[in-house]
């Protein structure tokens, strides 16, 4: 762990270990800190930040650069770690190193949009007004994308002045280990701490600090509920929330099935085995395309090659831990108790390799009713449910049928109908004629319960401060 610039133990003493999710082999451990280690954190965060906040935006964005360039250094370091240690295959992951540097990059050069504004209100007065940071902010993160989800988490608020708790996934922690020694080399102490362990007491811990007023979560939604009461009940906060997705394609009939079908299957990030929030989970297709499309579907899964997360030739990998296979497992057996029909997948697959770890075919079920579970429920693995639609009233209607809102993907060539169902779904962020990228500038986040607050884009910084009014009588 970093706390105060320094690597350290839990003070409790107590390890947790890490697997391999392909083969189920320790490969690592880490502190399992306790919330003695948090206050430690928070002390330390607490002194650094006057400090930091007085840096001239072009310091700060000059060490958030170098902390990028330091994570490219150590890219195929932490590109082995990261593989091994979630069970994501290594030819996407590449991609997460690059976001993980980007992110730094991003928000480096932001430093003089943290503006107020005039406001000529009254002829006695300036009126003005000033974006002040929390002061420490706490960032709790999940385990399908480790090391960039910890590097976006510092960028934002380090950016605005602030001093940072992070915590990472007890899961996939141990690419964190590599940050830690790269900001303890490049960031003065105190501003970036990082703490592994469990939810509970780590995450639990900060969330509940009183000193920390800002707190932002990545991960479920149950999770992010809990901890909007455990904030609720020491002080008031300001949480943003990035939680889970059902998210739907929807495939109009004036599309070609074949492009429906590589979309679809690629949109299901099956190289991280469809663990990824912003997967479109849910193939939406209209009754003149669902059968040329499934048939489609099916050829491309079938085709996937599952194998060592290492190999660049493998497409897909093991479910990251034994709790969330058997989570996933369990909805899988709920499609096929509820009646959907199960095209491909939904089993282990066969082979000595594949008898230790956690793995599980690629999976589609068609004929999904929008009552089921497997339509409902976010899945976080690699299932996809699809459905068929009539008229346009109903895809919009199911597209929203479910509690979730964060991302939907809209396939369609004409150009009223793109607008219409582009702002009838109720989704954070929307594609027309494409899927799964991230622009980043503009705004990542959900609607209903997908969340709070948008990422990835100037609203992001602005969020780590607090507006002050500031009023000078002049006459
Ligand atoms: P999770 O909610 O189980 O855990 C996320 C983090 O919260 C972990 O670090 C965990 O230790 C910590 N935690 C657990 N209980 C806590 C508590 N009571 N108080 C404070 N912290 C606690 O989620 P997960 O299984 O790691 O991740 C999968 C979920 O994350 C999915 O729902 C996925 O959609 C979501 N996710 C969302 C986005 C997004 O941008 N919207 C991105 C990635 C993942």
């Amino acid at each position: 762990m970093l706390i105060n610039g320094e690597l350290v133990e839990s003070e409790s003493g107590n390890w947790l270990s890490s697997l391999n999710p392909a083969n189920e082999e320790i490969i690592g451990r880490i502190p399992a800190a306790s919330a003695a280690d948090v206050q430690r954190a928070y002390l330390a965060a607490e002194a650094a930040q006057p400090a930091w906040a007085a840096m001239t935006p072009l310091a700060r964005g000059g060490l958030l650069r170098k902390v990028a360039q330091a994570m490219r250094e150590r890219g195929e370091e932490i590109l082995h770690l990261e593989v091994i240690d979630t069970g994501n295959t290594i030819s996407k992951m590449r991609g997460d190193i690059e976001s993980a540097a980007k992110a730094m990059e991003f928000f480096s050069g932001l430093g003089s949009e943290i503006k107020g504004e005039s406001v000529p209100v009254s002829a006695d007065n300036l009126h003005v007004s000033i974006r002040d940071p929390y002061g420490v902010v706490g960032r709790i993160v999940p385990f399908n994308h480790p090391i960039k989800f910890a590097s976006n988490a510092i960028a934002a608020p380090l950016m605005a002045g602030n001093t940072v708790l992070v915590k990472p996934p007890e899961q996939s922690p141990l690419s964190a280990g590599i940050l830690a020694e790269i900001c303890r080399d490049i960031l003065p102490p105190g501003v970036v701490n990082i703490l592994t362990g469990n939810g509970m007491p780590v995450g639990d811990a900060i969330v509940r600090h009183p000193g920390i007023k800002r707190i932002a979560f990545t991960g479920s939604v149950a999770t992010g509920m809990a901890i909007q009461r455990a904030a609720a009940e020491t002080s008031v906060k300001h949480i943003s929330l990035e939680l889970g997705g059902k998210n739907p394609l929807i495939a109009f009939p004036d599309m070609d099935p074949d492009k429906i079908a590589e979309v679809a299957v690629s949109a299901m990030n099956f190289a991280w085995q469809g663990q990824s929030c912003g997967s479109t989970s849910r193939l939406l297709l209209h009754e003149s395309l669902y059968d040329a499309v499934l048939k489609r579907v099916v050829e491309r899964v079938a085709a996937l090659r599952l194998g060592d997360p290492l190999d660049p030739q493998s497409q897909m990998g093991p479910l990251n831990s034994k709790p969330h296979y058997d989570r996933v497992c369990g909805l899988v057996q709920s499609g096929i108790t509820e009646k959907a029909r199960l095209m491909i997948g939904g089993a282990r697959p066969a082979g000595t390799q594949f008898e230790k770890g956690y793995w599980l075919l690629p999976t589609v079920f068609a004929d999904v009713h929008r009552h089921m579970r497997i339509a409902q429920e976010e899945i976080f693995g690699p299932v996809l449910s699809v459905f068929k639609w009539r008229d346009e009233q109903e895809a919009i209607d199911l597209a929203n049928s479910t509690d979730y809102g964060l991302t939907a993907s809209i396939w369609t060539n004409d150009i009223k109908t793109a607008l219409r169902v582009a702002k009838a779904v109720r989704s954070g962020y929307v594609w027309v004629n494409g899927a799964s990228g991230h622009f980043y500038g503009t705004s990542f986040g959900g609607m209903k319960n997908s969340g709070l607050g948008r990422e990835e884009g100037i609203d992001e910084l602005l969020s780590y401060t607090e507006l002050k009014s500031i009023h000078f009588r002049i006459s």
